[in-house]
This record gives structure tokens, C-alpha cells and sequence, in this order.
């Protein structure tokens, strides 16, 4: 509209109807631009008005101009009928704007003053032209202007408000790249803290697997006992430690330290020698963990009460940061795993002694049983045969024995057994091999011992049997008395098969003679 009305447009292209033809347009298309402004603006507040205004006036533009182009009218004689109709739609935006205006952007209510100056000069251009006023000449084109400046001051404002705001999303960007790369950086670290965690787990738990193969492997407890100890370094390192072991006098005596313990650290007892340092347990989230870790190894078919036969004494492992709470609980829950399998372990093999050893003895008496028996004698038979040793069998019974069961109760007649047992147990030299036979009845194997040393041997335990009172649960019963065949090889029977018989027979002749005897056979 600017460029169509003023006379410099004639230099951009000389054709006076078109320029004249493109202000009437620009000049028609105003309402339709502010109602459509006003459209999005006030879109809470009358949306149908403002939409039905721009859509009225489109359409009264292109109407205008066609029928003025096909020469169905004159476009000056729509002129008129336009300035009535915006002096309506301007009044009726007018108030819309009016009401709403408080709650509009700042820019939003510079951008409707500058179309309010130009509504202004367009009334006042319209009073002129109908003659409502006296003539004078209204800069509407200025008007139009210092729209424009308006439009074009908001868009630089806005253009330096943008800047500033991408500069500052760009700081803000920058400093969460760096934030995150750091974060990255730390998780990164964390990683490979953790994998070095689990390989060194992996390395152990192979470790672990060995000892407790080896461990099963072993004889007896103490053979166990050497190789665990020489295998605890190499388990926990490169955490310090030491083992202390339950001795048979019942004292925890420290057996091996290794790292940077010394004499001093890590004792096992606390406030002087009263008890025990309390085992670890697995940390849980943000639980702290102390210096010192205490795992009990416990060995079970063993008869130290409710002790543990060793304990473990660790220092806290030292990890990375951030990987100290979770590493330390994994490490302190694969230690308590690792020393538990042992303690399975090592509790598998003393059964194993115990059941092996009992395959052998009697359990009441302790002495050997007639399996061992037979087989001790089926040896001894052999050196003796090679050698020329003699080999004495002793065969002892307690006399009326049903009897005593009968008065005291058969558990006073195990007392005494036992006793018996025992006595016996004393008698003989460790080279004889003493053994419960059945019942009440015991069997001696003297290897290297004749005849006569037998039977001496034989009548002393006689003659200290019937000397002993049996004691039942602090009461002296009667005392009991035995009686025992004695017979030798090659002295009493010079075929090893005969020699049974022969004490069997002494026994029995002991017995008919009164019984609290010895007999022993000669040939
Ligand atoms: P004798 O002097 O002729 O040997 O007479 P005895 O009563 O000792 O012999 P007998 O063979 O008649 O009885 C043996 C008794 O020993 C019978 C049985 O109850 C008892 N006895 C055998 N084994 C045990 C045991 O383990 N505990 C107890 N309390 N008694 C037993
Ligand atoms: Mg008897
Ligand atoms: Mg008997």
C-alpha cells in the first residue's frame, strides 16, 4: 500500500491502473489482516467474530476488484461501501482488542497501538475523503509506516531475544555434554572396576575349587588342616588376613597370618580373653562393613561344643571409589561362601573318619571290634609264621554277667562293660591288639609273647577286675570278676587253626573250675 499510493511507484513500472488496482487491494486486505491477527490472538475470546470478520472481507476484496477488472462496476464506487464496512469491523475489533488488552504481550499490544494509529488515520482519512471534515491531508501512508516500523522493531527484538535465548540454551547444552561426559567417564571407570572384580572372582572361585577337590582328598583332619592353611593366601590375597585354630587344650591359637598383619593386629578375642569377635555378616545397602572381617569355620560331627574349629580374621578390602559398597558386600558374601564349603568339606571328612573308625571299633567299649580282630590276627599269624615269634590269644568272659545285668539294669551292665573295657585297655602293651569279641566277652592277641607272660598278664587283670567295684551313676555296685582260656602258638597248639579252640576251651575249663580264673593250654 506504501509503494502503490506514493508517486515513486510510476518509476518502478509505469502503469498507473495496476498501482492503482494494487493500493485498493492492500487497502481492502487490512481488515482482513488485523482480523486475522486479532483471530489468533483473542483466539479464547470471540473466535467466531474475528474469523467471520477476515472471511468477509477477503471476500468483499476479491469481489471488489474482480467485478471492478470485468468492468461490472467502477472501483472508485466501492470505495465507499468498503469505508463503511471498516469503520464497523475497525469499531468492532476495537472493542474485542479493548477488552482483552491487559492480558496481552507486551509486543502484542505495541504491534495493535501501531494498527489503532493506522485505524486512526484511516478514519480520518475516510471523514476527509467523504467530507465529514473539511479538507487537509491525512499521512495514512505514515500511518501504514509506523505500522510497518512496529511490525519490522518486534521482529528485530525478537530476533535479538532468540539469540540470546540460543545462546544461552547453547551454554546450557554445553554444560550437560560436559556434565554427562563426566558422568560417562565415572561409569566407564566403575566398569571397569567391576570387571576387574568379577575376573579376580573367577580366578578365586577356580582357586576355591581346587583347594576344596584337595581338600576332599585328604586322610584325616590334620593333613586337611595343612594344606587349607597353606591355601588361605592364596584364596584372599591381596586381603590381609590370618587363621587362628581351636587347639585340643580348647585355646584359638593364631596359625598363620599373612600381608601386612602383624603380632599385634588382628587379635581374635576383644575386651581381654572373654569371647569371641562376633562373625560378619553380608552388608546390606549402605550398611558400613568394619576393618576387621571374622568368618567362623565350622567343622560339625566334632566335639567342640558350639566353637568354631577355626576362624578367619580379614582386613576390608580396599576398592575403587563407587565400587566400594557393592564390591566390599560381594567380596565379604563370597568369603562367607568360600569359608562355608570349606567347613562342608573338612565336616564330610571328619565323618568320613569318624564312620571309618567305627567301622573298626566297638562303639561302646572303644576297643576294636572281631573284624579288626580277624584281620589283626590273620596278620600276625603270617609274621609269627615267618618268624618264629610265638602269638598268645587271651579269651576273657565276665562271669555271671545276666545276673548283673538282672540286678542293676542293663545300663549299669554298659557301665560296666565299659569299664572293663577300659581296664582291659590299661593292661596291655600297645603292640597287643584287645577287642570286644561279643557280648561280654573280649579277645587279647599278644604277638611276641609266650605262654606264661600271658597267663601272668591274664591273672593280674583277673585278680584288678575283682579288686575294682563297678561305679553306676556314683554308686559302687558289687564287683564283678572274669574268667580267661590263655592259649599260644606254637606252645599250647602248633596249627594256627587250633588256637581258638584251645582258649575257647581254657575258657570254658576256667569257668567248670569256679570261674574268677585263669587256664591256660598246653599241649
Ligand atoms: P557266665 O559266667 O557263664 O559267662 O554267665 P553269663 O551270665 O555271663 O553268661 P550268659 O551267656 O548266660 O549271659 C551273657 C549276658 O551278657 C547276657 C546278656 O544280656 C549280657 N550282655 C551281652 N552283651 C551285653 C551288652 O552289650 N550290654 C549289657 N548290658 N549286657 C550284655
Ligand atoms: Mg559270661
Ligand atoms: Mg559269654
Amino acid at each position: 500500500m506504501l509503494v502503490a499510493e506514493s508517486q515513486a511507484s510510476l518509476l518502478i513500472a509505469y502503469a498507473p491502473l495496476t498501482w492503482d488496482y494494487l493500493a485498493a487491494g492492500s487497502y481492502y486486505l487490512i481488515p482482513v489482516a488485523l482480523a486475522l491477527l486479532l483471530h489468533q490472538w483473542l483466539s479464547e475470546h470471540r473466535p467466531l467474530l474475528m474469523g467471520w470478520l477476515w472471511k468477509f472481507h477477503l471476500m468483499f476484496a476479491v469481489a471488489a476488484l474482480g467485478l471492478a477488472l470485468v468492468g461490472a462496476v467502477d472501483l472508485s464506487s466501492t470505495f465507499p461501501v468498503f469505508d463503511g464496512l471498516l469503520l464497523v469491523s475497525l469499531l468492532l475489533m476495537a472493542g474485542s482488542a479493548g477488552v482483552r488488552f491487559k492480558r496481552l504481550y507486551l509486543e502484542q499490544q505495541a504491534l495493535l497501538l501501531s494498527c489503532a494509529l493506522l485505524a486512526g488515520f484511516l478514519v480520518a482519512d475516510m471523514a476527509v475523503a467523504h467530507g465529514f471534515i473539511p479538507w487537509a491531508p491525512v499521512p495514512v501512508s505514515w500511518g501504514a509506516l509506523a505500522f510497518s516500523l512496529a511490525v519490522v522493531s518486534i521482529s528485530v527484538w525478537h530476533y535479538g531475544r532468540t539469540q540470546k535465548a540460543l545462546q544461552e540454551l547453547t551454554v546450557d547444552l554445553e554444560q550437560k555434554v560436559a556434565e554427562r561426559t563426566e558422568r560417562a567417564e565415572t561409569m566407564v571407570q566403575r566398569e571397569v572396576a567391576r570387571s576387574r572384580l568379577l575376573a579376580l572372582e573367577s580366578s578365586k572361585g577356580q582357586k576355591l575349587a581346587g583347594v576344596i577337590a584337595g581338600l576332599q582328598d585328604c586322610f584325616t583332619l590334620d593333613q586337611a588342616f595343612d594344606l587349607l592353611l597353606s591355601a588361605l593366601p592364596v584364596l584372599y590375597l591381596p586381603t590381609d588376613g590370618c587363621f587362628y585354630r581351636l587347639t585340643k587344650a580348647g585355646q584359638y591359637e593364631r596359625v598363620l597370618s599373612w600381608g601386612r598383619v602383624t603380632e599385634q593386629a588382628f587379635p581374635l578375642v576383644m575386651d581381654g580373653h572373654v569371647s569371641l569377635l562376633e562373625p560378619t555378616t553380608v552388608p546390606v545397602r549402605h550398611q558400613s562393613v568394619p576393618e576387621q572381617l571374622c568368618f567362623y569355620l565350622r567343622v560339625e560331627p566334632d566335639n567342640n561344643g558350639d566353637r568354631p574349629a577355626g576362624v578367619l580374621l580379614l582386613s576390608r578390602p580396599e576398592l575403587a571409589e563407587g565400587l566400594a559398597e557393592y564390591g566390599t558386600a560381594r567380596i565379604v558374601a563370597w568369603v562367607h561362601q568360600s569359608v562355608e564349603k570349606m567347613g562342608i568339606t573338612l565336616s564330610g571328612l571328619v565323618l568320613r573318619e569318624q564312620l571309618q573308625r567305627f567301622s573298626y571299633e566297638d562303639g561302646l567299649t572303644g576297643l576294636k571290634n572281631r573284624r579288626h580282630f580277624d584281620e589283626f590276627f590273620r596278620h600276625e599269624r603270617e609274621v609269627s609264621l615267618r618268624t618264629g615269634s610265638p602269638l598268645s590269644l587271651l579269651m576273657l568272659d565276665i562271669d555271671h554277667f545276666k545276673v548283673f545285668n538282672d540286678d542293676h539294669g542293663h545300663e549299669a551292665g554298659d557301665e560296666a562293660l565299659k569299664m572293663v573295657g577300659d581296664m582291659l585297655g590299661q593292661y596291655f602293651r600297645g603292640s597287643d591288639t584287645v577287642c570286644r569279641y561279643g557280648g561280654e566277652e573280649f579277645a587279647v592277641l599278644m604277638p611276641g609273647a609266650p605262654l606264661d607272660e600271658a597267663r601272668l598278664r591274664a591273672e593280674a587283670l583277673c585278680t584288678a577286675v575283682a579288686n575294682t567295684p563297678m561305679i553306676y551313676q556314683g554308686k559302687a555296685l558289687s564287683a564283678l570278676t572274669i574268667s580267661a582260656g590263655v592259649a599260644c602258638w606254637p606252645e599250647s597248639s602248633a596249627d594256627f587253626d587250633e588256637l581258638f579252640r584251645a582258649a575257647d576251651q581254657a575258657l570254658y575249663r576256667a569257668k567248670n573250675a569256679g570261674r574268677n580264673r585263669v587256664v591256660a593250654t598246653s599241649v
